[in-house]
């Protein structure tokens, strides 16, 4: 079975090709500036250099139609026709309280998808224009929605409950339901079976250390808790978004610098985090990092602040857990920072853990990183969202 996996922004859209039999990715690409002058799509088939053509693309439609278009393409294309892809996978941001699980999209589903637009106003409605898109391409191809809320609907009230008027969960179902779900998911269960042991016997700590970053807790393979919230503002500091604060910190700056509501959001999602806190250094980790060891001691401090946070919440969810077997390091920076990894490490020698800077001389393979006889293991497992939709899509299909 062939799965064409689609992950679809407001202006952009990512995809995949993924042979679910071989799970072989066989092509893959990225239409960026959908609407807006300039579009460009990148394509690379498997084994192959990537071909990059810019073409405006009014719509969607118009983005899904190129992908298809290259897809098929006589010579660079992957597959004859249209009638080899199977199945589509979407990704779908927010499935509020109604997904806790991946299901089969019919004009139902779609309309609860719709229902929780308010919740993901950014993410959602463009999530819905790219499966729109493509059933209108491909009326009698099967499409199945994949949250990145589902994952952690198992959380207890205690976890998901705001300590505000219940009213405001009662009436607009204001609640944590964390991010990042496909993810902590696959990653929890690949190190249960990296480790050869039952995830049902586990306590796991997933630190999704991406752009955006959470850290979920994984008691028996469910998610028991998880950093972010009601938005993906909350929980670590992360890239560009200040992670958690206290909630009048905004009236105070919004009153001092004359800004609404709005533009303080726009601040804290866009302007804090690494970039603000190293005072504009960067938001990327590999800037910081050169910047930090030629002595910018602004983005030292941005690292340090960074990995305490990181390790604050560990913290937090072996309490929540009482107790922890593994603790596994993910995503862009989870994989691919050997310094970050370290800088957490060391707050987590209470448990009985010690990162073995050998072994934590890694970047994006699956390996143990702790020295042998740690009470916790501490792990790195590259994370595959893409991989995962389509597996959980051939689930729903077959
Ligand atoms: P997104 O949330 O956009 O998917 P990623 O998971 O791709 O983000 O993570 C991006 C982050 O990963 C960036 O801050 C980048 O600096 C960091 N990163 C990626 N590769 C490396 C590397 N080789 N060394 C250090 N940091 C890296």
């Amino acid at each position: 079975m062939n799965i064409l996996v689609i992950n679809c922004g407001s202006s952009s859209l990512k995809y995949q090709l993924i042979n679910a039999d071989t799970e072989e990715v066989l092509a893959k690409g990225l239409c960026e500036r959908i609407g807006i002058d300039g579009g460009m799509h990148t394509y690379q088939p498997k084994g192959a250099d990537k071909i990059k053509t810019q073409t405006d693309m009014p719509d969607h439609t118009k983005a899904v139609q190129l992908v298809l278009d290259a897809l098929t393409d006589k010579n660079s294309g992957v597959i004859a026709d249209l009638s080899e892809i199977d199945a589509v996978g979407h990704r779908i941001v927010h499935g509020g309280e109604k997904f806790s699980g991946s299901v089969l999209i019919d004009d139902e589903v779609l309309a609860a998808i719709e229902e929780c637009n308010d919740l993901a106003p950014l993410h959602n409605p463009a999530n819905l224009i790219g499966v729109n898109s493509c059933r209108k391409l491909m009326p009698n191809v099967p499409m199945v929605a994949v949250f990145d809320t589902a994952f952690h609907q198992t959380m207890p009230e205690k976890a998901y409950l705001y300590g505000i008027p219940y009213d405001y969960y009662r009436k607009y179902k204001v609640r944590r339901y964390g991010f990042h779900g496909t993810s902590h998911e696959y990653v929890a269960n690949r190190t249960a079976e990296f480790l050869g042991k039952d995830i049902k016997d586990m306590k796991i700590i997933v630190c999704h250390l991406g752009n955006g970053a959470s850290v979920s807790a994984v008691n028996g393979g469910k998610c028991v808790d998880t950093s972010m919230g009601l938005t993906p503002l909350e929980g670590l500091i992360m890239g560009t978004r200040s992670g958690d604060l206290d909630p009048a910190i905004l009236e105070f700056i919004a009153g001092k610098e004359n800004l609404s509501i709005r533009e303080m959001l726009n601040v804290l999602n866009k302007k804090s985090g690494v970039l603000g806190l190293s005072d504009g250094v960067s938001s990327d980790f590999r800037d910081l990092g050169e910047a930090a060891d030629s002595g910018n001691t602004r983005a030292k401090v941005a690292l340090e602040t960074y990995a305490y946070h990181v390790a604050k919440y560990i913290g937090s969810y072996v309490a929540a857990m009482n107790g922890v077997d593994a603790i596994t390091f993910t995503a862009g920076v989870g994989e691919n920072n050997i310094s970050a990894r370290a800088m957490i490490g060391e707050y987590l020698t209470y448990l009985g853990t010690r990162i073995d800077p050998a072994r934590n001389n890694i970047r994006g393979e699956e390996t143990i990183i702790s020295e042998d006889g740690s009470k916790v293991t501490l792990l790195v497992i590259p994370t595959d969202e893409e991989m995962s939709i389509a597996r959980q899509t051939v689930a729903l299909c077959k």
